[in-house]
Order: C-alpha cells, then structure tokens, then sequence
C-alpha cells in the first residue's frame, strides 16, 4: 500500500492553487508533474557540476559525462536492454521516431510496405507518411474496434513478405488502450518485418522489458515519467542501429573528419551530434530511480483502482459517454451529450481541474468516433479518491450550466 500523503508531499506543485482553488492536476497523459527529488538533481546539476561532456579533462566534464553515462544505464537497465550503448539519448518520443523513419528513407524503395495502428498519436503518423513519400512505400493501417481496441485479425491480412516495418504504440495516449504488443511483434517478425513500438504513454505505468518483448526499436519521452521535458530515449537493437544511418551530422557524432571524408562514431553516439541535454538525461535516471523506488506494482494497483472509481462515478452522470472501454491504462475519455469538450475543460480549469480537450494529437480516433474530440482525465499514483469526487461535482456543475 502506497502513503498517499508522503507521495503527493513529493510534489512541490500540488500545494498550489489554480484560480483560488486548490489545483487537481488530472492532466498526466500530456506530462507528468516532477518530484522534489527530480527538481534537486536539476539543480545539483547547474549548482554544482554544469558542463560539456565527453570532451574535457577536467573535472567539472568528468562529473557531468559520469553522471550522464550513469543515466544511460539506469534507462538500459530498466528497460532491460542488452547493451548500454543500445540506449540513444534524444530530445524525446518524436525525435526518437525520426532517427528511425529519417535512417529507413534511405532503406527502402517503391512497394515496400510499413503498418501502423489506427491508434497513433500525430508525431507517428507524420514521420511514415513523409518517409513513403520519399520512397514510394506504402502505408497501411490497422483499424480499430468500437472499444478502442485494435482489430489483430486484420491486422494479419495486412502483413506480408513486403512489410518492412511495423509502427504502433504500446498505449494509447487518446484512451488508453493498452495494445497487444507482444502479439504484434510476434507476428511482424514471422514476415521479417521489424517493429517499433511508442512506449511515450506506457511508460508512466508499465515497466517494458525489450528483451523479453524481443522488440526492434522501443522508444519514450522522460517527461510522462516524472522527469523533466525535451529528453526521451531511442532503444534499438546493436545490429539495427548499426545499419541505419546518422540522423544529423555534427560534434559528438564522428569518429575523424576531413574535407574529403568523415567516419561516424561507434554507438551510442552516431546518434547523438551535438551537446545533448546533459542536465535533462541526469534527471530522467533520477526519475526512473524515483518510479522503482515506489515501485510498479504498487502504482498499477493504485491507478487501477483510481481507474475502477472515477468510471463508475462518471458513468453514473447521464448523457456521459466513455471512448474506450477495453483493457487501458488510467486514461478516460469522454464526452457529455452534445456539449463541446473545450467548454467542459474551461469550466474545470476555473475550479482548480487540469484536464485535456480536444483530439489529444490523434484526429483519425476523433474521426473514427465522429466527434470533434473529447474530455480527458489522465489519472496518476498521486491522485486520490478525494480529487476524483470532486471531479464528478464539477462535471455536474459544468453540464448544468451549458445545457
Ligand atoms: C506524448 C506522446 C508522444 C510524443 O512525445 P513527445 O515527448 O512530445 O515527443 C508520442 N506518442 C505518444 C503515445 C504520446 O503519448
């Protein structure tokens, strides 16, 4: 059982109020907030051992490229990859599906297939499409059922012995759904196909093991995980990052230069040029160490629970309808009759309630649903039962005054 009130003391941000109002933060699908422990390794770092890495003798760079190596393999060993130098240091999610899209523009050609699932987030529909652009691969989808839920038995008429690549995420940021990764990969690789896998909304509550999930290429943001914004990972296999080409040419990623020719550096860093963000890697191992010292089990339990209560009490609401309904993570997402998300979200936030609106950087869901978008409340291990009782209120407020 977790102590609530020594958790949510962790979280410096929510003693603060929000147009007077104490803030419920019911945001975390977007970002997570940052624990006290996280904002002290920040500023350790500016305080105490700021400078470049892996180029100075003196002590500062050795402190700093130490402590930054020590962060590559807090990531490696939580996600269990095999090798540190697995594990790529990026700017985050996105960032991290372009070295992958941008490096197999130069490997495919015309005809070669690649699938993605109908669930994507935008910054993994975006990257495909200008990749088939330039090669005239093409691009197929996996639909999706009424529940949110992937329809697998299509997918398995989607493969075949032109399907290079397989793209889909482990959850759905806009429900929640929790995909059948393990089965997708499995059956992507029958047809050799490689598979890359979004972890960016996963992360906050599932502990991936890419080993045991024999993945290809696994990929998340720090920022859904208590850490801080603009730094993510990019996880590959040795033989697959080995093929793919560099994705920018600069400092930090060569081996020798000259103006006839320039060898690339070894991995991990063919793909990280230039000074990476040395302060925001050594923060995500703190926020990694912060999540296993709670540990995963515990904060399933919780948010499953938090998960459980807060459909109940919203189902009970008339007119309310919930996207997604089959095995997800603690995302809800719904709607209230006829009444504009943005209107509902508005009113929250001037009851203190951080909720997201719209189409959550996934249009095709929206447009599957036939709706403009929709209310998300993302749940955390430091929300409480209190919070969502409150929610509940406020919705029934918010609803009487716009219909
Ligand atoms: C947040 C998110 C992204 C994008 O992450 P960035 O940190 O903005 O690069 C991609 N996919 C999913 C599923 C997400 O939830």
């Amino acid at each position: 059982m977790l102590d609530i009130n020594k958790i949510r003391a962790d979280f410096p941000i929510l003693k603060r109020q929000v147009h007077g109002k104490p803030l419920i933060y019911f945001d975390n699908g977007a970002t997570s907030q940052t624990p006290q422990i996280v904002i002290d390794t920040i500023v350790d770092y500016y305080t105490n051992y700021n400078a470049n890495i892996h180029r100075g003798v003196h002590t500062l760079s050795q402190e700093a490229t130490d402590k930054y190596e020590e962060a590559r393999i807090k990531i490696q060993q939580h996600f269990n990859a095999k090798h540190a130098y697995e594990i790529i240091l990026t700017a985050g999610t996105t960032e991290s599906v372009n070295i992958v899209s941008s490096g197999f523009s130069s490997l495919l050609k015309e005809g070669d297939e690649i699938i993605v699932s109908a669930l994507e987030h935008h910054s993994n529909i975006v990257p495909w499409q200008m990749m088939c652009e330039k090669t005239g691969a093409v691009l197929r989808v996996i639909p999706m059922d009424e529940d949110g839920s992937l329809r697998l038995d299509l997918f398995d008429e989607l493969l075949n012995n032109k399907t290079k690549l397989v793209f889909c995420n482990h959850v759905s940021n806009a429900l929640g759904t929790i995909n059948p990764i393990e089965a997708i990969i499995h059956r992507a690789h029958k047809f050799g196909a490689y598979v890359l896998i979004d972890g960016a909304q996963a992360c906050p509550h599932i502990k991936a093991d890419v080993q045991e999930l024999d993945v290809d290429f696994y990929v998340a943001s720090a920022h859904k995980m208590c850490g801080p914004t603009g730094v993510g990972f990019l996880y590959g296999k040795k033989e697959l990052l080995e093929m793919l080409p560099p994705y920018q040419g600069g400092g930090e990623m060569i081996d020798t230069v000259t103006f006839e020719k320039t060898t690339y550096a070894g991995l991990p860093h063919k793909f990280e040029a230039g000074t990476p963000n040395i302060c925001g890697g050594i923060a995500f191992g703190a926020a990694i160490d912060y999540m296993n010292a709670i540990g995963f089990k515990n904060i399933q339990d919780r948010e499953n629970e938090l998960l459980r209560y807060a459909t109940e009490k919203l189902l009970n609401i008339d007119g309310l309808k919930i996207y997604g309904t089959t095995h997800k993570t603690s995302v809800i997402s719904f709607n209230i009759e006829n009444i504009h998300p943005y209107d509902i979200g508005s009113i929250l936030d001037k009851l203190g309630i951080a909720v997201r609106t719209g189409h959550h950087c996934a249009q095709p869901i929206m447009d599957f649903y036939n709706i403009p978008g929709t209310v998300r409340a993302s749940l955390s291990f430091y929300n409480t039962k209190e919070e969502i009782d409150f929610l509940i209120e406020s919705i029934q407020k918010a609803k009487m005054m716009l219909s």
